[in-house]
C-alpha cells in the first residue's frame, strides 16, 4: 500500500484526529456559509461529516464569529478549525471559544511579542497551528529573490512561517505551500518534505471549477500521496464543499489509502451494451456514496467482458438484454430484468 511508504512527519492532535506520524490521511473542508449564521454553518458542517470529511475549516472574520465557534461546537461533533488573516486577536479569541486548530501565518500579525502571546494561547489550549505559503499572496522579497513565485520562493515563505513560530517555541504545527499550478504544487511540497519533518497539509489552491477542478487536484494530491508526501489533503472546488470531500475521499481510495468505503467499477459501454448502463451507475452511486463498506461493485455492459470482470468484484452485474446476471463473489446468483438491477445490487450491499 502507498501507505507505508509515507515519508514520516511529526505527529499532532486536532480534536479527536491525528494529523502526520502514520496516522491514516484526514480529509478536510471549508465550510462556505456565513459563520455568523450559525444553523446554516451547523447544517453544512454535518453534511460535510455525513460525506465523509474528517476536519472542517471556518472563516472568522471578526469577533461575534469567533464567539460561534463555541456554539458551532456544541452542535457538531467534528474538529473545528479558525481560519484567521493578519488578527491575532481574533485568533487567541477563536481558540479560547474552542477551535481545535488555527489556520493564520504568523508573519502577518506584527511583532514578535503578539506571535509570542498567540503561541502562548495556543500551547495553553493544547491546539495545533497551520502556517504556509500560498502561490497569490507570496511576499514581493522572495519573488525577487527567486525571479517569480517559483517552487523554491513558495517553500522559503513557509519556512519563513514556520521558523517565526519556532522562534516563539511553538512547534505544535501544520504547514501547507498552495499554488495554483499543479506542476509547482508537486515541486514545492516535494522540496518541503526534503526540508522539514512537520505534517504537510496538501491540496492544490483555488482549482477551480467542475472536471478542471477534479483533474488538478487529483493529479496534485494523487502524485504527492503516491509519493509518500501529505498527511492532511483538501480538495479545492468551487461550490457545495461536500463535492470536495467525496473527491477527497475517491483520491485516498482510488491509491489504496482508503479501507473503506464502496468502489463502484463499470465498464464505458459500447455497441455490445442494451441497456441504460449510464442510468444504472448513476442511480446506483446515488443509492451508495455514503456506505462506508470495503465493497467493491461491478457494473458491466454485455456478457463479452461483463462475467468475468463483474465476477472479480465482489458483487456485480453483467447485463444483457433488458436484463442483468447478479454476482456475488464470483457465483452467478440470478438474472433480473433492468430495472430491478439497481434494487438487487443496493439490498445484496446492504445485506454484506
Ligand atoms: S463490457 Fe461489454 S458493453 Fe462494456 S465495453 Fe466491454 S464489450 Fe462493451
Amino acid at each position: 500500500m502507498a501507505s507505508n511508504m509515507r515519508k514520516n512527519t511529526r505527529q499532532v492532535r486536532v480534536g479527536r484526529v491525528l494529523i502526520g506520524g502514520g496516522a491514516p490521511v484526514s480529509v478536510q473542508s471549508m465550510a462556505n456559509t456565513d459563520t455568523l449564521d450559525i444553523s446554516a454553518t451547523t447544517a453544512q458542517v454535518r453534511r460535510l461529516k455525513e460525506a465523509g470529511c474528517d476536519i472542517v475549516r471556518v472563516s472568522i472574520y471578526d469577533e461575534e464569529c469567533a464567539k460561534t465557534i463555541r456554539a458551532i461546537k456544541e452542535s457538531v461533533d467534528i474538529p473545528i478549525v479558525a481560519d484567521i488573516h493578519f488578527d491575532y486577536k481574533l485568533a487567541i479569541l477563536a481558540a479560547k471559544s474552542g477551535a481545535d486548530k488555527l489556520r493564520i501565518n504568523p508573519g502577518n500579525i506584527g511583532s514578535a511579542a503578539r506571535v509570542r502571546e498567540l503561541a502562548l494561547c495556543a500551547k495553553d489550549m493544547g491546539i495545533p497551528i497551520r502556517v504556509g505559503a500560498n502561490s497569490g499572496s507570496i511576499k514581493k522579497e522572495f519573488i525577487d529573490k527567486y525571479g517569480g513565485v517559483t517552487a523554491e520562493a513558495l517553500v522559503e515563505s513557509a519556512l519563513e512561517q514556520v521558523s517565526i513560530l519556532e522562534n516563539s517555541g511553538f512547534t505544535d504545527i501544520v504547514v501547507s505551500i498552495k499554488a495554483s499550478d499543479v506542476v509547482k504544487t508537486v515541486e514545492s511540497y516535494r522540496m518541503a518534505a526534503l526540508k522539514m519533518d512537520y505534517p504537510l497539509h496538501i491540496g492544490v489552491t483555488e482549482a477551480g471549477f467542475g472536471e478542471q477542478g477534479l483533474i488538478k487536484s487529483s493529479i496534485g494530491i494523487g502524485t504527492l500521496l503516491l509519493e509518500g508526501i501529505g498527511d492532511t489533503l483538501r480538495v479545492s472546488l468551487t461550490g457545495d464543499p461536500v463535492h470536495e470531500v467525496r473527491a477527497g475521499r475517491e483520491i485516498l481510495r482510488s491509491i489504496g489509502m482508503l479501507p473503506c468505503g464502496l468502489e463502484l467499477i463499470s465498464c464505458p459501454t459500447c455497441a455490445r451494451c442494451k441497456v441504460d448502463l449510464e442510468s444504472i451507475c448513476r442511480q446506483l452511486y446515488e443509492k451508495t456514496r455514503d456506505i462506508t463498506k470495503p465493497l467493491c461493485v461491478a457494473v458491466m455492459g454485455c456478457a463479452v467482458n461483463g462475467p468475468g470482470e463483474a465476477s472479480h468484484a465482489d458483487l456485480g452485474v453483467a447485463c444483457g438484454k433488458g436484463e442483468g446476471l447478479i454476482f456475488v463473489r464470483g457465483v452467478q446468483l440470478k438474472k433480473v430484468k433492468e430495472n430491478e438491477i439497481v434494487k438487487t445490487l443496493v439490498d445484496i450491499i446492504k445485506s454484506q
